[in-house]
């Protein structure tokens, strides 16, 4: 049985069951058969009024994350409110390029005809979203949505009551609920949401329910974008930048989230000669930015939920972890508060190395050559990023073409979902299709092949009866062979 939930232009909380999901999406295919979110203005409309809503609501939302996730006031403008208000903008300004039909070649087998590839908005999309960047993860796949002419159902994550609740609300008061709404609730509306057909479903979130997100879109053949998350590495080589290196790592992991992100540094490698080096240079840096006490620190956000935070608790009570902290590792349970937590040769088959982390613990693994990190990230999941700090060119080449990840980043971590010129996304366990950018707008939209051909130049060859000389033509033609073809013309063997 669904439990209580919102609809987000609905008069007061009703039940949300499976036939209150048919009937939205009904009511939202009407919208979108109708033509209307097709149309250029609409979508710029929306899209505007999208920003706006950015614009005008920035202090309730950085209200919303301290309440749900202590986020520092700077981490919620930077990696949130600015991200979606700059997708937006771009999603304005490129609008009618991404639109455009795209020329295509044809060849001498439809000559005479012309050809484009023209994108459209493939329906009812349903957007479900995490709880870690709760603002970014729900608002960017539905700037994709719309730019692409969808309408849409946005189900933000439950475990983000407040920016939950401020979606409905915001998306209730700006945007056009005939055809974008919000669908509040947990697992049980969530469940009654995939039972429904829907043209593309775009999840975020962990592998185990991307399995049943992707089972319930198999019965109806509906594509799927996985948006997931894995053990993110670091490879750390000697020749480095030591003091850049070691700032660029602490603010990717405890700077994004304190570490719940889900590129954020899940473990680090690097040589058992150089490891001294780098864990003196991350403590020393770690007390410099979130001072000799960090659990008091402001710029630490706090785990996002009690069953988080038992998760991460038991990953470093593992017996064959506790005795390897060497930096951190206070907890506090009524605050839901972990320290930016070092933990030195975890065995490969701990907890802590085999699961995501998702939080403020920093493995530190270590190995003879550095080239050996390179076979033990290759020995695990293939993880959504992959990060390398070296100076050295040969090791840069075999990371960028050995490595499979989502995205690589050399010299820096988690920056490339900045890059909106970049594809965002995973492979293999870390997920699969992308966005960001022109990849938002391209991951809602189908890309339909047109041929256009007029009557002129029918070519009796390709109709019945078929005979020796007309498959002498049409083999010549579709080879390409001008010579060939003049030969069958003329009725040359
Ligand atoms: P979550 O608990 O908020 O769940 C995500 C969504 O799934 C929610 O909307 C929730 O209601 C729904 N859900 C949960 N259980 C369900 C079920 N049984 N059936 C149907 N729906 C269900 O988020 P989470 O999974 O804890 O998120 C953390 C994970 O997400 C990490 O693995 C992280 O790496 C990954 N992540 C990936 C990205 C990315 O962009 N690739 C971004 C953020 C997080």
């Amino acid at each position: 049985m669904a439990s209580e939930t919102l609809v987000n232009d609905s008069p007061a909380p009703a039940v949300f069951d499976s036939e209150a999901a048919g009937c939205l999406v009904k009511e939202l295919r009407y919208t979108f058969l109708s033509g209307k979110t097709r149309s250029y203005e609409w979508r710029l409309s929306q899209l505007k009024s999208l920003l706006k809503m950015m614009e005008d609501s920035e202090k309730q939302i950085c209200d919303a994350l301290f309440s749900d996730l202590s986020k520092p006031e700077m981490e919620a403008y930077i990696h949130e409110v600015a991200m979606i208000k700059s997708s937006c903008k771009l999603a304005l300004k490129k609008l009618k390029d991404w639109m455009k039909p795209e020329k295509a070649k044809t060849n001498l087998g439809t000559f005479p005809s012309t050809a484009e590839i023209v994108p459209e908005p493939l329906g009812v999309v349903l957007v479900i979203s995490a709880w870690n960047y709760p603002l970014l993860l729900s608002v960017d796949p539905v700037i994709g949505a719309i730019a692409a002419g969808n309408a849409v159902v946005l189900k933000p994550s439950e475990l983000a009551s407040a920016m939950s609740s401020l979606l409905a609300k915001l998306l209730g008061k700006y945007l056009d609920n005939s055809a974008i709404k919000v669908v509040e609730g947990a697992v049980p509306e969530t469940s009654v949401l995939l039972e429904q057909k829907w043209d593309k479903i775009f999840y975020t979130g962990n592998g185990r329910v991307a399995r049943i997100v992707m089972a319930a879109a198999a019965k109806n053949l509906t594509p799927v974008v996985l948006e997931l998350g894995g053990k993110s590495p670091v490879l750390v080589d000697s020749n480095i930048d030591l003091a850049v290196t070691s700032r660029r790592i602490l603010s990717g992991k405890w700077g994004c989230n304190n570490g719940q992100a889900c590129v954020a540094p899940d473990y680090l490698i690097t040589t058992k000669q150089y490891a001294p080096v780098l864990i003196e240079s991350l403590k020393h840096n770690l007390v410099k930015f979130f001072g000799e006490d960090p659990m008091k620190s402001p710029d630490l956000s706090r785990v996002g939920n009690p069953n988080h935070f038992a998760r991460l608790k038991k990953l470093l009570d593992d017996d064959k972890v506790s005795g390897k902290i060497i930096h951190g590792g206070q907890a506090d349970k009524s605050s839901l508060k972990i320290a930016p937590t070092i933990i030195l040769d975890a065995p490969e088959d701990s907890l802590i190395m085999t699961e995501e982390i998702f939080g403020p613990l920093l493995p530190i693994m270590t190995v003879e050559k550095i080239e050996d990190g390179i076979e033990f990230i290759n020995s695990r999941a293939k993880p959504l990023a992959a990060y390398l700090f070296t100076n050295n060119k040969q090791l840069k080449e075999k990371f960028v073409s050995n490595i499979s990840a989502g995205g690589v980043v050399i010299n820096d971590v988690t920056l490339h979902l900045m890059v909106d010129t970049l594809p965002f996304g995973g492979v293999g366990e870390s997920g699969m299709g992308a966005y960001h950018g022109k990849f938002s707008f391209d991951s809602f939209s189908h890309k339909k092949a047109v041929l256009y051909r007029g009557f002129f130049g029918d070519a009796p060859a390709r109709y019945p009866p078929y005979t020796p000389g007309k498959l002498r033509l049409l083999k010549a033609l579709l080879d390409g062979s001008l010579l060939g073809i003049i030969r069958a013309l003329f009725g040359f063997s």
